[in-house]
């Protein structure tokens, strides 16, 4: 039988993000921040699932709920766009 792969995706509301930067400290290769004004910018859409406990810590640890955690099932994977 095949191994179970947790999926999931990352994303963050722009909009929103005050530039507080906790998320890059307690993820930083999922999140990095804009040079010019600290708003943050996802680097890895689709991340290991290695991962998953310390994304869902910079959810939790946002102070502005910018930033998403969705899990996918394995079908949805798309293909990640170069960023
Ligand atoms: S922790 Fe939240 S508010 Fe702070 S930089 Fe990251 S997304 Fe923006």
């Amino acid at each position: 039988m095949a191994k179970s792969v947790l999926r999931f995706r990352v994303t963050a509301d722009q909009s929103v993000c005050v530039g507080a930067g906790l998320c890059v400290l307690s993820t930083s290769e999922v999140f990095d921040q804009r040079d010019e004004d600290g708003v943050v910018k996802v680097l890895q859409d689709y991340p290991d699932e290695t991962l998953y406990e310390k994304a869902m810590g910079a959810v939790r640890k946002c102070p502005s709920k910018a930033i998403r955690v969705e899990q996918l099932p394995d079908d949805r994977i798309e293909p990640v766009d170069g960023r």
